[in-house]
């Protein structure tokens, strides 16, 4: 056998005004093509690595075409998004009488200039070059799910976890259900629920909720019944302002067991609905709580953690309504935090370490934040690269832009950054010296993808109500396209009975 393999990873805000584009990739994270996909997966542990070494382990060729990942980040311009559409398509067609099969990573919540559905866009444009030959694709946790998604694959894989510690292991089963069913791809169906609700992610993470670790529980015991093939839970990321917007469930089955899967559909998706007032009652503090709560505790270092400012879910990363409290807390604590200023960091550019610097920073992108100034001293410069090291996006090189450090009290520091930075691992800090467990206080913008990397680190955490694209209160999301009126949390009547819809040889058998 021999597979055609692609990927586009980009979970986008729609509320940013930094769009993503090809030197976007290129500079943040990877663009490929060809075999030098191949050779950078080599030291990665990605979904793209997993499927390659796992395919390799069962003797079937790779043909890969395209590949690119980057930090969360604005919408896709549409050029881009066309650019690396006709790259992945003219590289399946030019090789497809060779080609048995094909693999898509992708994740679920790009959105590109005037198209709020690229990968399901992109999905039917593979459908139409590779006709009926098998289609697997896998998707983040926080996809958001469409008809079109569902109905152009043969195979769907999420996550199922978050944060997103198995992407490797995302591949690597991605390869395996490819080569066990390829003989058997007409006899499967997808089973699609969405959910009508739009909530938080800070309670969604696997293993300290309860209703998910059960969610996820369940899917991998339905998973080793007969007949099914993979059981997926997708939680969405809420800032993506499209139409078809909403937590769904996705199984893949065998017709012959088709009765058993709908039932295992409906009842995830009951479960899940089930557990959307838990998820949300997320409990936020003001900065000046948070602060307040964090310098009265014995534990360190605590995480004053701004979700609404997550660059991981795409936001802008330049609050700095922490930074205006810390900068009056006497006395001095170790600190860190960060903030994305590209005319700050140019600033400190043109200053020498060891030079004092006076600056404006913050709320260069984000509506509701207001810049402020701050003085210290320039302690080092940085070309922001650097390379991740804990469980996610293990071993990919990314870069937060050029980047300075400014220590503006004595031992509380703040890292600029020309792009907004990714908190989930703390190597963005380390790489410039910072090292989060000799502080009091750490700075990070993230919903849950931190614990990852930060659980190895005995400490405290506290969500801090800043603002930003990235806001908790999905009934404060400024969505210009969705009709939020038969959705909670915008409506608490909301009545849900899931219904499951079946997708067979890509097309919709039962919609209701
Ligand atoms: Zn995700």
């Amino acid at each position: 056998m021999r597979v055609g393999l692609s990927a586009l990873i980009l979970e986008t805000n729609s509320f940013s005004p930094q769009k993503s584009d090809l030197r976007y990739f290129k500079e943040n994270g990877f663009l490929l093509a060809g075999d030098e996909i191949v050779s950078y997966h080599h030291h990665v542990r990605n979904e793209v690595a997993g499927f390659i070494d796992t395919c390799a382990t069962l003797g079937v060729e790779v043909y890969p075409v395209c590949a690119a990942w980057a930090v969360p980040h604005g919408p896709l311009t549409r050029i881009t998004y066309r650019k690396i559409k006709h790259t992945i398509l003219t590289g399946f067609i030019e090789e497809l009488p060779r080609l048995d099969a094909f693999y898509l990573a992708l994740h679920g919540s790009m959105v590109v200039e005037g198209l709020d559905d690229p990968e399901g866009d992109l999905m039917a444009a593979v459908r139409r070059v590779i006709g009926t030959k098998p289609l697997v694709v896998s998707l983040d946790f926080h996809g958001n799910i469409t008809k079109a998604m569902v109905r152009h694959p043969d195979i769907i894989i999420g996550y199922n976890s978050y944060p997103h510690n198995n992407m490797y292991e995302t591949g690597e089963k991605s390869a395996r259900l490819l080569s066990q069913y390829w003989d058997q791809i007409p006899q499967l169906c997808r089973l699609y629920v969405k959910l009508p609700m739009v909530t938080p992610l800070e309670r969604m993470t696997i293993d300290d909720n309860p209703p998910m670790r059960r969610l996820i529980e369940r899917c991998d015991e339905i998973e080793k019944e007969t007949g099914i093939v993979s059981a997926n839970v997708f939680g969405v990321q809420p800032w993506i302002d499209v139409p078809e917007l909403g937590s769904s469930i996705v199984l893949v089955a065998h017709r012959d067991h088709l009765e058993k899967a709908q039932a295992y559909c409906a009842k995830l998706a009951q479960d899940f609905w089930k557990a959307r007032h838990y998820l949300q009652a997320v409990v936020q503090y003001s900065p000046e709580e948070a602060v307040k709560q964090a310098l009265a505790s014995g534990i360190a270092p605590v995480l004053l953690n701004e979700p609404a400012d997550n660059v991981g879910s795409g936001a802008t990363g330049d609050s700095v309504s922490l930074l205006r409290v810390l900068a009056d807390v006497e006395p001095s604590v170790p600190t860190i935090l960060t903030v994305c200023d590209p005319k700050a960091v140019d600033r400190c550019h043109r200053s020498k370490v060891g030079q004092s610097v006076e600056l404006v920073v913050g709320g260069q992108y984000n509506p509701w934040e207001t810049p402020m100034r701050i003085s210290g001293v320039l302690r080092s410069l940085s070309d922001g690269v650097y390379r991740f090291r804990g469980p996610v996006q293990t071993g990919v090189t990314t870069s937060m832009g050029r980047a300075a450090v400014l220590e503006f009290k004595p031992g509380m520091y703040l890292q600029i950054t020309e792009l907004p930075p990714y908190t989930i691992d703390p190597e963005h800090y380390r790489c410039m010296g910072l090292m989060p467990e000799r502080m009091k206080l750490v700075g990070i913008k993230s919903q849950g993808s931190y614990k990852a990397s930060y659980n190895s680190i005995p400490h405290m955490m506290l969500f801090v109500d800043s603002p930003g694209l990235s806001r908790s209160d999905t009934t404060k999301v400024p969505y210009t396209k969705l009709d939020t009126s038969h959705l909670y949390p915008f409506n608490l009547k909301v009545r849900f009975r899931a219904r499951p819809i079946m997708f067979m040889k890509n097309s919709e058998v039962n919609h209701e």
